[in-house]
Protein backbone atom coordinates (compact mmCIF):
# COMPACT_ATOMS: atom_id res chain seq x y z
CA UNK A 1 0.00 0.00 0.00
CA UNK A 2 1.04 3.51 -0.73
CA UNK A 3 1.78 5.01 3.05
CA UNK A 4 3.98 1.76 2.99
CA UNK A 5 5.94 2.51 -0.40
CA UNK A 6 6.64 6.30 1.05
CA UNK A 7 7.85 5.40 4.63
CA UNK A 8 9.90 3.17 3.68
CA UNK A 9 11.28 5.24 0.92
CA UNK A 10 11.99 7.51 3.38
CA UNK A 11 13.81 5.14 5.97
CA UNK A 12 15.67 4.16 3.09
CA UNK A 13 16.98 8.06 1.66
CA UNK A 14 15.06 7.76 -1.49
CA UNK A 15 15.69 4.42 -2.73
CA UNK A 16 12.18 2.34 -3.16
CA UNK A 17 12.54 -0.92 -1.00
CA UNK A 18 8.83 -1.51 -0.67
CA UNK A 19 5.67 -2.06 -1.51
CA UNK A 20 3.92 -4.06 0.71
CA UNK A 21 0.52 -6.06 -0.37
CA UNK A 22 -2.40 -4.76 1.15
CA UNK A 23 -5.09 -7.23 -0.02
CA UNK A 24 -3.58 -9.85 2.82
CA UNK A 25 -3.58 -7.43 5.40
CA UNK A 26 -4.47 -9.80 8.73
CA UNK A 27 -4.83 -12.67 7.03
CA UNK A 28 -1.39 -14.13 8.44
CA UNK A 29 -1.54 -12.58 11.98
CA UNK A 30 -0.25 -14.51 14.72
CA UNK A 31 1.72 -16.63 12.08
CA UNK A 32 5.53 -16.88 12.34
CA UNK A 33 6.95 -16.80 9.12
CA UNK A 34 10.91 -17.43 8.28
CA UNK A 35 12.46 -16.22 5.43
CA UNK A 36 16.16 -16.96 3.66
CA UNK A 37 17.95 -14.12 1.62
CA UNK A 38 15.68 -11.85 3.01
CA UNK A 39 18.62 -9.39 3.23
CA UNK A 40 17.89 -8.34 -0.73
CA UNK A 41 15.90 -8.37 -3.44
CA UNK A 42 12.89 -11.10 -3.57
CA UNK A 43 13.58 -12.24 0.26
CA UNK A 44 13.56 -8.83 1.93
CA UNK A 45 10.25 -7.92 -0.20
CA UNK A 46 8.73 -11.21 1.02
CA UNK A 47 9.53 -10.31 4.83
CA UNK A 48 7.85 -7.09 3.78
CA UNK A 49 4.76 -8.30 2.43
CA UNK A 50 4.19 -10.77 5.08
CA UNK A 51 5.05 -8.19 7.95
CA UNK A 52 2.38 -6.23 6.58
CA UNK A 53 0.13 -9.10 6.52
CA UNK A 54 0.90 -9.80 10.50
CA UNK A 55 2.94 -12.23 10.73
CA UNK A 56 6.13 -12.58 13.00
CA UNK A 57 9.35 -12.15 10.78
CA UNK A 58 12.64 -14.32 10.99
CA UNK A 59 14.87 -12.46 8.66
CA UNK A 60 17.45 -14.90 7.75
CA UNK A 61 20.70 -14.04 5.40
CA UNK A 62 24.22 -14.80 5.74
CA UNK A 63 24.69 -10.74 5.64
CA UNK A 64 23.84 -10.09 9.09
CA UNK A 65 23.86 -6.36 8.81
CA UNK A 66 21.39 -6.71 5.51
CA UNK A 67 19.00 -9.49 7.70
CA UNK A 68 19.34 -6.99 10.53
CA UNK A 69 17.63 -4.15 8.22
CA UNK A 70 15.09 -6.36 7.25
CA UNK A 71 14.20 -7.21 10.65
CA UNK A 72 14.02 -3.74 11.54
CA UNK A 73 11.96 -2.09 8.81
CA UNK A 74 9.51 -5.78 8.40
CA UNK A 75 8.62 -4.27 12.33
CA UNK A 76 8.10 -1.06 11.04
CA UNK A 77 5.83 -2.17 8.12
CA UNK A 78 3.59 -4.05 11.01
CA UNK A 79 5.10 -7.39 11.99
CA UNK A 80 4.68 -7.31 16.08
CA UNK A 81 7.70 -9.39 16.16
CA UNK A 82 10.64 -9.55 14.03
CA UNK A 83 14.03 -11.46 14.36
CA UNK A 84 17.33 -11.05 12.33
CA UNK A 85 19.68 -14.38 11.89
CA UNK A 86 22.67 -15.13 10.23
CA UNK A 87 23.33 -17.95 8.61
CA UNK A 88 25.01 -19.88 5.61
CA UNK A 89 22.11 -22.07 4.06
CA UNK A 90 24.72 -24.46 2.55
CA UNK A 91 25.97 -25.09 6.06
CA UNK A 92 24.27 -27.97 7.65
CA UNK A 93 25.23 -27.27 11.02
CA UNK A 94 24.03 -24.02 11.19
CA UNK A 95 20.79 -24.71 9.52
CA UNK A 96 20.64 -27.21 12.36
CA UNK A 97 21.51 -24.71 15.08
CA UNK A 98 19.19 -22.23 13.47
CA UNK A 99 16.06 -24.74 13.62
CA UNK A 100 16.32 -25.57 17.28
CA UNK A 101 17.00 -21.55 18.17
CA UNK A 102 13.70 -21.18 15.99
CA UNK A 103 11.17 -23.57 18.05
CA UNK A 104 12.46 -23.22 21.25
CA UNK A 105 12.86 -18.78 21.69
CA UNK A 106 9.83 -18.36 18.51
CA UNK A 107 8.06 -20.99 17.79
CA UNK A 108 7.60 -23.59 15.20
CA UNK A 109 7.39 -21.83 11.77
CA UNK A 110 4.08 -21.64 9.84
CA UNK A 111 5.84 -20.52 6.76
CA UNK A 112 8.93 -21.35 5.57
CA UNK A 113 10.53 -19.48 2.43
CA UNK A 114 13.66 -21.00 0.99
CA UNK A 115 14.45 -18.07 -0.72
CA UNK A 116 18.03 -17.57 -0.53
CA UNK A 117 20.30 -18.33 -3.53
CA UNK A 118 23.33 -17.44 -5.72
CA UNK A 119 23.79 -16.01 -9.66
CA UNK A 120 26.36 -18.25 -11.85
CA UNK A 121 26.44 -17.53 -15.40
CA UNK A 122 28.77 -19.05 -18.14
CA UNK A 123 29.07 -21.49 -20.92
CA UNK A 124 28.83 -25.74 -19.19
CA UNK A 125 32.52 -26.18 -20.29
CA UNK A 126 33.61 -23.17 -19.13
CA UNK A 127 32.21 -23.65 -15.76
CA UNK A 128 34.76 -24.99 -13.02
CA UNK A 129 33.56 -27.63 -10.67
CA UNK A 130 34.24 -25.63 -7.93
CA UNK A 131 31.78 -23.02 -9.33
CA UNK A 132 28.86 -26.15 -9.69
CA UNK A 133 29.61 -26.82 -6.04
CA UNK A 134 28.89 -23.69 -4.85
CA UNK A 135 25.77 -23.05 -7.07
CA UNK A 136 24.62 -26.56 -5.83
CA UNK A 137 25.66 -25.92 -2.25
CA UNK A 138 23.48 -22.64 -1.89
CA UNK A 139 20.93 -23.08 -4.26
CA UNK A 140 19.66 -26.62 -3.74
CA UNK A 141 21.51 -27.80 -0.38
CA UNK A 142 20.44 -24.94 1.26
CA UNK A 143 16.63 -25.76 0.40
CA UNK A 144 17.18 -29.28 1.40
CA UNK A 145 18.52 -28.32 4.53
CA UNK A 146 15.65 -25.83 5.55
CA UNK A 147 12.56 -27.97 3.66
CA UNK A 148 13.97 -31.21 6.08
CA UNK A 149 14.52 -28.99 9.57
CA UNK A 150 12.00 -27.25 9.21
CA UNK A 151 9.56 -29.44 7.43
CA UNK A 152 10.08 -31.61 10.49
CA UNK A 153 9.17 -29.53 12.90
CA UNK A 154 5.55 -29.00 11.03
CA UNK A 155 5.15 -32.36 10.88
CA UNK A 156 5.75 -33.45 14.51
CA UNK A 157 3.49 -30.09 15.32
CA UNK A 158 0.86 -31.70 13.20
CA UNK A 159 -0.97 -28.55 12.96
CA UNK A 160 -0.26 -27.98 9.23
CA UNK A 161 2.09 -25.24 7.27
CA UNK A 162 3.24 -24.15 4.28
CA UNK A 163 6.96 -24.50 2.64
CA UNK A 164 7.76 -21.89 -0.39
CA UNK A 165 10.41 -22.67 -2.59
CA UNK A 166 11.97 -19.74 -4.85
CA UNK A 167 13.30 -21.54 -8.18
CA UNK A 168 13.07 -19.91 -11.43
CA UNK A 169 11.96 -20.25 -15.01
CA UNK A 170 15.87 -21.74 -15.60
CA UNK A 171 14.11 -24.66 -13.60
CA UNK A 172 12.61 -25.29 -17.21
CA UNK A 173 13.92 -22.94 -19.71
CA UNK A 174 17.20 -24.18 -21.05
CA UNK A 175 19.76 -21.31 -21.70
CA UNK A 176 23.15 -22.03 -22.58
CA UNK A 177 24.52 -19.58 -20.70
CA UNK A 178 22.98 -20.79 -17.32
CA UNK A 179 23.43 -24.59 -17.09
CA UNK A 180 25.30 -24.66 -13.55
CA UNK A 181 21.95 -22.59 -12.27
CA UNK A 182 19.51 -24.08 -14.56
CA UNK A 183 19.95 -27.27 -12.79
CA UNK A 184 20.12 -26.20 -9.34
CA UNK A 185 16.97 -24.57 -10.22
CA UNK A 186 15.49 -27.49 -11.64
CA UNK A 187 16.04 -29.89 -9.05
CA UNK A 188 14.50 -27.72 -6.48
CA UNK A 189 11.25 -27.63 -8.99
CA UNK A 190 11.58 -31.66 -8.56
CA UNK A 191 12.35 -31.72 -5.16
CA UNK A 192 9.35 -29.58 -4.43
CA UNK A 193 6.96 -31.12 -6.36
CA UNK A 194 8.12 -34.10 -4.84
CA UNK A 195 7.58 -33.18 -1.03
CA UNK A 196 4.45 -31.43 -2.14
CA UNK A 197 2.87 -34.67 -2.68
CA UNK A 198 4.23 -36.15 0.28
CA UNK A 199 3.17 -33.71 2.65
CA UNK A 200 0.16 -32.99 1.52
CA UNK A 201 -2.29 -35.77 3.65
CA UNK A 202 -0.66 -33.45 6.38
CA UNK A 203 -1.90 -30.47 5.83
CA UNK A 204 1.49 -28.64 4.49
CA UNK A 205 1.14 -27.18 1.09
CA UNK A 206 4.77 -26.97 -0.98
CA UNK A 207 5.14 -24.36 -3.20
CA UNK A 208 7.57 -23.63 -6.30
CA UNK A 209 7.86 -20.04 -7.18
CA UNK A 210 9.70 -19.69 -10.93
CA UNK A 211 10.60 -15.78 -11.82
CA UNK A 212 11.74 -15.05 -14.76
CA UNK A 213 14.25 -11.70 -15.16
CA UNK A 214 13.45 -9.75 -11.65
CA UNK A 215 15.19 -6.37 -11.12
CA UNK A 216 17.44 -7.69 -8.04
CA UNK A 217 21.25 -7.66 -7.09
CA UNK A 218 21.41 -10.78 -8.47
CA UNK A 219 20.72 -9.81 -12.18
CA UNK A 220 22.43 -6.92 -11.75
CA UNK A 221 25.68 -8.70 -10.92
CA UNK A 222 28.44 -9.09 -14.33
CA UNK A 223 29.35 -12.67 -12.77
CA UNK A 224 25.57 -13.73 -13.02
CA UNK A 225 25.34 -13.46 -16.87
CA UNK A 226 29.34 -14.90 -17.54
CA UNK A 227 30.21 -11.14 -19.04
CA UNK A 228 31.78 -8.11 -18.20
CA UNK A 229 30.06 -5.34 -16.89
CA UNK A 230 29.94 -3.40 -20.09
CA UNK A 231 28.65 -5.78 -21.96
CA UNK A 232 25.71 -7.14 -19.41
CA UNK A 233 24.95 -3.10 -19.28
CA UNK A 234 24.18 -3.31 -22.85
CA UNK A 235 22.41 -6.76 -22.72
CA UNK A 236 20.10 -5.53 -20.62
CA UNK A 237 19.00 -2.47 -22.06
CA UNK A 238 18.76 -4.79 -25.21
CA UNK A 239 16.31 -7.28 -22.92
CA UNK A 240 14.23 -5.02 -21.30
CA UNK A 241 13.75 -2.89 -25.05
CA UNK A 242 13.10 -6.70 -26.36
CA UNK A 243 10.54 -7.69 -23.71
CA UNK A 244 9.55 -5.25 -21.67
CA UNK A 245 11.62 -6.81 -18.75
CA UNK A 246 12.97 -3.90 -17.25
CA UNK A 247 11.77 -2.78 -14.09
CA UNK A 248 9.88 -6.44 -12.75
CA UNK A 249 9.57 -5.48 -9.25
CA UNK A 250 10.79 -8.04 -6.43
CA UNK A 251 7.51 -7.05 -4.86
CA UNK A 252 5.31 -8.36 -7.20
CA UNK A 253 7.04 -11.91 -6.97
CA UNK A 254 6.51 -11.54 -2.72
CA UNK A 255 3.08 -11.45 -3.95
CA UNK A 256 3.04 -14.20 -5.76
CA UNK A 257 4.35 -15.90 -2.90
CA UNK A 258 1.75 -14.77 -0.37
CA UNK A 259 -0.84 -15.85 -2.81
CA UNK A 260 0.58 -19.09 -3.15
CA UNK A 261 0.54 -19.56 0.55
CA UNK A 262 -3.01 -18.70 0.38
CA UNK A 263 -4.22 -20.74 -2.56
CA UNK A 264 -1.70 -23.45 -1.88
CA UNK A 265 -0.67 -23.56 -5.25
CA UNK A 266 2.12 -25.34 -6.71
CA UNK A 267 4.25 -24.42 -9.38
CA UNK A 268 4.31 -20.67 -9.59
CA UNK A 269 5.61 -19.26 -12.97
CA UNK A 270 5.70 -15.14 -12.10
CA UNK A 271 6.73 -12.90 -14.66
CA UNK A 272 5.08 -12.77 -18.29
CA UNK A 273 8.37 -14.70 -19.83
CA UNK A 274 8.44 -17.30 -17.40
CA UNK A 275 5.05 -18.11 -17.67
CA UNK A 276 5.39 -18.42 -21.88
CA UNK A 277 8.26 -20.34 -21.11
CA UNK A 278 6.65 -22.93 -18.62
CA UNK A 279 3.18 -23.10 -21.16
CA UNK A 280 6.27 -24.19 -24.08
CA UNK A 281 7.93 -26.32 -21.79
CA UNK A 282 4.31 -28.29 -21.26
CA UNK A 283 2.34 -28.01 -24.18
CA UNK A 284 5.72 -28.44 -27.04
CA UNK A 285 5.29 -31.84 -28.93
CA UNK A 286 8.44 -33.96 -27.90
CA UNK A 287 11.32 -34.78 -30.53
P1 LIG B 1 19.60 -10.96 -4.26
O1 LIG B 1 21.01 -11.22 -4.55
O2 LIG B 1 19.07 -9.59 -4.30
O3 LIG B 1 19.23 -11.62 -2.84
C1 LIG B 1 19.73 -12.84 -2.42
C2 LIG B 1 19.98 -12.80 -0.92
O4 LIG B 1 20.36 -14.12 -0.50
C3 LIG B 1 21.12 -11.86 -0.52
O5 LIG B 1 20.72 -11.06 0.57
C4 LIG B 1 22.24 -12.82 -0.12
O6 LIG B 1 23.08 -12.30 0.91
C5 LIG B 1 21.47 -14.02 0.37
N1 LIG B 1 22.24 -15.25 0.29
C6 LIG B 1 22.99 -15.69 -0.75
N2 LIG B 1 23.59 -16.84 -0.43
C7 LIG B 1 23.22 -17.13 0.83
C8 LIG B 1 23.53 -18.19 1.72
N3 LIG B 1 24.36 -19.18 1.37
N4 LIG B 1 22.96 -18.19 2.95
C9 LIG B 1 22.14 -17.20 3.32
N5 LIG B 1 21.83 -16.16 2.53
C10 LIG B 1 22.36 -16.13 1.30
O7 LIG B 1 18.82 -11.90 -5.33
P2 LIG B 1 17.25 -12.20 -5.57
O8 LIG B 1 17.01 -11.97 -7.00
O9 LIG B 1 16.39 -11.54 -4.57
O10 LIG B 1 17.26 -13.76 -5.34
C11 LIG B 1 16.39 -14.45 -4.47
C12 LIG B 1 16.06 -15.80 -5.06
O11 LIG B 1 15.32 -15.62 -6.26
C13 LIG B 1 17.27 -16.63 -5.45
O12 LIG B 1 17.05 -17.99 -5.08
C14 LIG B 1 17.33 -16.50 -6.94
O13 LIG B 1 17.98 -17.58 -7.56
C15 LIG B 1 15.86 -16.44 -7.26
N6 LIG B 1 15.52 -15.89 -8.58
C16 LIG B 1 15.86 -14.61 -8.91
C17 LIG B 1 15.53 -14.13 -10.16
C18 LIG B 1 15.88 -12.74 -10.59
O14 LIG B 1 15.79 -12.45 -11.79
N7 LIG B 1 16.28 -11.84 -9.70
C19 LIG B 1 14.84 -14.93 -11.07
C20 LIG B 1 14.51 -16.22 -10.70
C21 LIG B 1 14.85 -16.69 -9.45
Amino acid sequence: SAWITEFVTSVEGGRTAVRANGKYAERFAGQLVLVTGAGSGIGRATAFAFAEAGARVVAVDRDAEAAARTAELSRLVGAPETWAETVDVSDEQAMEKLADKVAAEYGVVDVLVNNAGIGLGGSFLDTTTEDWKKVLDVNLWGVIHGCRLFGKQMVERGQGGHIVNTASAAAYQPSKALSAYGTSKAAVLMLSESLRAELAGRGIGVSAICPGFVNTNITSTARFAGVDADEEKRRQKRTARLYGLRNYPPEKVADAILRAVVRNQAVVPVTPEARAARAMARWAPKA
